[in-house]
């Protein structure tokens, strides 16, 4: 029987590592999460934050503008963050509506308050090998098969999708920890044989059992890091039948999913700690 990674499991050992932490520090770390419009999706998201952060005692605010808010006003908004002494941790909620280019919003906000990871001097800190403020998805895997213990070094990982908040930033993580690492996309000619190599295999693509039995290697690892509303189902990108053959999966629901915020109020409480010493 193949194992199944629950991030919950996960999740709820690192929320408790966090609130060791927090019970000896002198000052309870600040997160603020910004939001534009009402997308179902991003309410849910940023409410889960906030939620999250507020049950391990983080001081938590969800700032929620108007989709017509404009690129000006988030800018404004940014830089009082950035310079409020008292906040530690700054996310703007993705996407944002398309007049407001998410290219500038992010390159706004403090590197040291950049909790989601997405600044290019964070991103460039994560390449060249250097602590730093890790996005929450990538980092969140990383957690994940490591506490299942899930040999990296010298293996074969694939990542299925190359986003700037998932696919690449895992691949850095992945080849820091000594994995042999290949980026497929939707210009990898012959996928399935690509992914049949993987002994460690990543879907990151936002299709809906788009990664089935066949495009698996018996024994493989599989992480399922895409979400997809079908009817009333959250679905992933592995087919079911593809766990079968596999040593290990992440469920869709319930795998890399909840990772993602624990992760988010690690790096807010890491974020502090660097910022207040
Ligand atoms: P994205 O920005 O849409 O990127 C999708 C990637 O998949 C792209 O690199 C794209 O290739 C690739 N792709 C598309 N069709 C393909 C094909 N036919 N063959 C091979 N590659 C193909 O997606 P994302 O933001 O990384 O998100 C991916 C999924 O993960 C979504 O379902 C999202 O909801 C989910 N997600 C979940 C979490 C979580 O916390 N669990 C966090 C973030 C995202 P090109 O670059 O060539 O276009």
């Amino acid at each position: 029987m193949p194992l199944e990674m629950r991030g919950h499991a996960v999740a709820r050992a690192l929320y408790d590592e966090l609130r060791e932490v927090l019970a000896g520090l002198s000052y309870t770390p600040a997160l603020r999460v910004v939001r534009l419009g009402d997308d179902p999706a991003s309410v849910s998201y940023t409410r889960l934050k906030d939620k999250r952060a507020r049950e391990l005692g983080m001081d938590s605010q969800v700032i929620a503008l108007p989709a017509s808010t404009s690129e000006a006003e988030l800018l404004g908004l940014i830089d009082e963050l950035n310079a409020d002494d008292g906040v530690d941790g700054i996310l703007v909620q993705l996407p944002l509506p398309e007049h407001v280019d998410e290219g500038r919003v992010i390159e706004a906000i403090s590197p040291a308050k950049d909790v989601d990871g997405f600044h290019p001097y964070n991103v460039g800190r994560l390449w060249a090998g250097k602590e730093t403020l890790e996005p929450c998805t990538p980092a969140g895997i990383i957690r994940m098969l490591d506490h299942y213990g899930i040999e990296l070094e010298g293996r074969e990982a694939v990542i299925v999708g190359r986003s700037n908040i998932v696919g690449k930033p895992l691949a850095a993580l992945l080849l820091r920890r000594n994995a042999t690492v290949t980026v497929a996309h939707s210009r990898t000619r012959d996928l399935a044989a690509v992914t049949r190599r993987a002994e460690v295999l990543v879907a990151a693509v936002g299709r809906p059992g788009f990664i089935g039995p066949e495009m698996v290697a018996e024994g493989a690892v599989l992480v399922d890091v895409g979400i997809s509303r079908v009817g009333d189902e959250l679905v992933g990108d592995i087919a079911p039948a593809a766990h079968e053959k596999s040593s290990a999966y992440t469920p869709v629901p319930g795998g890399v999913g909840p990772m993602t915020v624990a992760m988010l109020l690690a790096n807010t409480v890491r974020a502090a700690r660097r910022r207040r010493g």
